[in-house]
Formats: structure tokens, sequence, C-alpha cells
């Protein structure tokens, strides 16, 4: 097996690689790092959680440590997957690097960015929306940035960042390497790939990570006004961190609130807060200083954090993608992980949306398996039995009436979507 000791890379990236715990290359990281070192311009389908970072980030410090100039300009949709980008290419630094970093995300000081962007970084991370302010206040040059990152693409799309990213555009360098990075492909982003990434390679990673097959998928169907007490049975019957995804701010915070009369620790997260509330409950979420983080999709997106245990679907995602990426927050690292989601009968439509995705020659084959309760069952009542994994199934006589796992290979569930 290949390590990362193998590689031509720079001693001191070979040091903080090893400090870090990354001993081998994840399958994204093995495709794009020599493509990147040969300074293709790449096309990748691959999500968080399949160490993506490091795809373009090993890359790009390992050029800049070998003498290569010019600087590196990665674009994000959201703040906090900015920051844990920054934080990554940090680590890889190490401490004592020459090489500066900034960070430029929205709701945070403009004075500290603007700190950092004096001290001439080399790496400069952030959100379209705030590049796009440091470009017009004259405060940021990308004149010689000649490696770009477009990472996340598909949801930069879907958060409108289209006209941002292309006012960025302008200011770098024609002569440059562009790497795009997207869960899905629409042909909206072939065409801006066909538009500008030359002649790229293409890289094809399915697997949201290594314990996607680890995801034991549960579908609950309940009535409207089951849902919150159903939520609180499901809370009260396990252990271990668990995040909820709702679909709007409002009821992010409406939900945490019943959660806490409830007796369960809950925050919420959404993109109403503060950069620094955002900071807070996530920093306090990671400390396990409480156990139930609820979320809306654009907060959080990209979230890695290792002990999420368990991931609910009180409201079904708007986007069918996301669906995967919610799940995606759980099974980090090699952990296992569950993923439940609330069915009510309105759901119906989204649900089949989603069930397409996962397979759309034969959903009912390969849907997550689905947990029936019937209406007259107490909703306090706990599982009996814990539910079969979905790598390990249970006899069939245990599974009937169920709907067969999901396929173990999560790559199977992009391929709809590639063009
Ligand atoms: P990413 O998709 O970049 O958000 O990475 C997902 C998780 O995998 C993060 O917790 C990384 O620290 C971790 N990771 C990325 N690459 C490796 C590697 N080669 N070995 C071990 N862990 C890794």
């Amino acid at each position: 097996m290949t390590t990362f000791q193998d590689y031509t890379l720079p001693p001191a990236l070979k040091t903080t690689l090893s400090a870090m715990g990354f001993v081998t290359p994840t399958p994204v990281q093995e495709k794009t790092i020599p493509l990147a070192l040969e300074g293709r311009d790449v096309l990748a389908t691959a999500m968080t959680g399949s160490g993506k970072t490091g795809a373009f980030g090993i890359p790009i410090i390992s050029k800049m440590l070998s003498g290569a100039r010019g600087s590196a300009l990665i674009l994000t949709p959201t703040r906090e997957l900015a920051t844990q980008v920054g934080e990554v290419f940090s680590k890889l630094l190490g401490t004592h690097s020459p090489i500066k970093t900034a960070l430029l995300i929205g709701g945070d000081s403009m004075e500290k960015q603007l700190q950092q962007l004096r001290l001439r970084p080399r790496i400069l991370v952030g959100t379209p929306g705030r590049v796009n302010d440091h470009l017009q206040r004259g405060a940021l040059m990308l004149h010689d940035a000649n490696t770009l990152v477009l990472d996340e693409m598909d949801r930069m799309l879907d958060m409108g960042f289209e006209d941002q990213i292309m006012a960025i555009l302008r200011y770098l360098p024609a002569m440059r390497q562009t790497m795009l990075f997207s869960a899905t492909l629409p042909p909206q982003i072939l065409k801006i790939s066909e538009k500008y990434l030359k002649t790229p390679a293409r890289v094809e990673i399915g697997t949201i990570n290594k314990a996607a097959d680890a995801i034991d998928q549960q579908v609950i169907y309940v009535a409207e006004d089951q849902k919150f007490s159903t939520l609180v049975n499901e809370a009260s019957v396990r252990t271990g961190t668990m995040i909820i995804f709702v679909r709007t701010k409002h009821g992010a915070d409406k939900l945490a609130q019943r959660l806490r009369k409830s007796r369960h620790e809950a925050e919420a997260i959404h993109g109403d807060l503060e950069q620094w509330q955002r900071e807070r409950v996530l920093q306090a979420f990671r400390d396990k200083k409480f156990r139930i983080l609820v979320a809306t999709d654009i907060a959080a997106r990209g979230l890695d954090i290792s002990h999420i245990e368990h991931v609910v679907n009180y409201d079904l995602p708007m986007q069918p993608e996301d669906y995967i990426h919610r799940i995606g927050r759980t099974a980090r690292a090699g952990a296992d992980g569950e993923a439940i989601s609330l069915l009510t009968p309105a759901d119906q439509e989204k649900w089949q949306e989603i069930q397409k995705l996962v397979n759309p020659t034969n959903a009912k084959e390969r849907a997550p398996r689905t947990i029936t309760r019937e209406r007259s069952q107490p909703a306090q009542l706990p599982r009996t039995e814990p539910a079969p994994r979905v790598s390990a199934p249970a006899p069939s006589a245990s599974t009937a009436g169920s709907t067969p796992a999901l396929p173990q290979d999560l790559s199977s569930i992009l391929k709809p979507i590639e063009l």
C-alpha cells in the first residue's frame, strides 16, 4: 500500500502529514495529488469526508515548499467550510511556516482580515462574497493567484454565488491551474468547467468516506402531529451526539427550544446567527458541551465532527442531493453512524426523489431500510432490538417487511447524476 512517505513530497510536508495522522492517501487524494502536482486542471466529483481538502491542499503546499511562486485561492460555499479548509492548510504548513494564510469569510472582522492580507498570504481561503468585497476595496490582489480551487461548486451555485465567482475569475491570471470539486456535475457545472478549466483530468470518487457503508439508514413513518414526540423518543433511547436537520432557520431555533424544554441539551445553528455565534455553537458541540445540534442545511454543510453518531432528518432536504450530504455528517473517520428520517405523508414525493437519486433503476430494492411504526404504537416505547447494520444484514426472517439495504459503495448513488 502506498503511503505519503512513498510520495515525492517535501520533507517538511511529510512531517506535518504524519503529525496529522495522514498515513495513506484517501482515494480522491491518490488520484488527484499526482495530477495536481503535474499542473493539470482537475474536475473532481468528491464529497466532504472523502479527504478532498488534502487532495488539493497537499499538492498546493508541496509546490510552494518546492519553490513555486504565486498564491492559491480556495473558494468555498460556507464560512464553516472555509474555516475548516483554512485549518487543514495551517496544519499542513506546520507552526513555523513562512507561508501565510488568510481566511476571508463574511461575518468576520474586516480589520482582522485586512491585517492578514498585509502579511502577503499565499494561501487565501474564503467565501465568494467576502473575497469580492476585498477585491473591490483594493485590499486583495489576485494577479499572482496561479492556483484556483472551487470547492463544493454545486453548493456554491445552489447558493447563488455564480455571479460572484465569475467576478472573481476576472481578477485571476489566465495562466493558472484550476481544480473544481463538486459532489454532483449538473450541466451548469460542466459548462463552467468547459469555459474555465483547461482540458481537465476527471477524478470520480463516489463514496462519502470509507465508512459510508457503516451508516445505518432508517425511515420512520409518522403523522405530522407525532413528529416531535417521535423525535424526543428517538433521542431518549440513544446516547451519543446527534445532529438534527430542519428546513428553516426559525424551525431550527424552535426545535432546539422545544428539545431543551424536554430536557435534552440542544442548540441551533443556522445562517441567521452572527459568525461568532456560529463558531461558538460549533466549538461547544465539538467539545461535547451539549448533545444535540439542530441545523439547517446551509449551516451544516461540510461539518467534520468525528463524534456525531446520529443524523436525524426531521424535515427532508429541499434538494435530494443534500440527503447524501446530511447523512455523511456521521460515520466520519471510520466510525459507525446512524441516519434516521422522519417521514410524514406529505413527504412522499420528496422521498421518492431521494430514492431515485439513491438508486434510479430500482429504488425499492436498494432504498434505505425502513422501520414502520404503527400509529397505535406508543411513541414513547424504545425500540426493543437494535436495527441490523446495513453492512451486515440480519437473517431474512428478521428483515421481512423491510426494504433491502443501501448499496454499500455509495458511488452508485452518485452515478445517476453524472452526465
Ligand atoms: P475532508 O473530506 O477533506 O473534509 O476530510 C474528511 C476527514 O478525513 C477529515 O477529518 C480529515 O482530517 C480526514 N482525512 C483526510 N485525508 C486523510 C488521510 N489521508 N488519512 C487520514 N485521515 C484523512
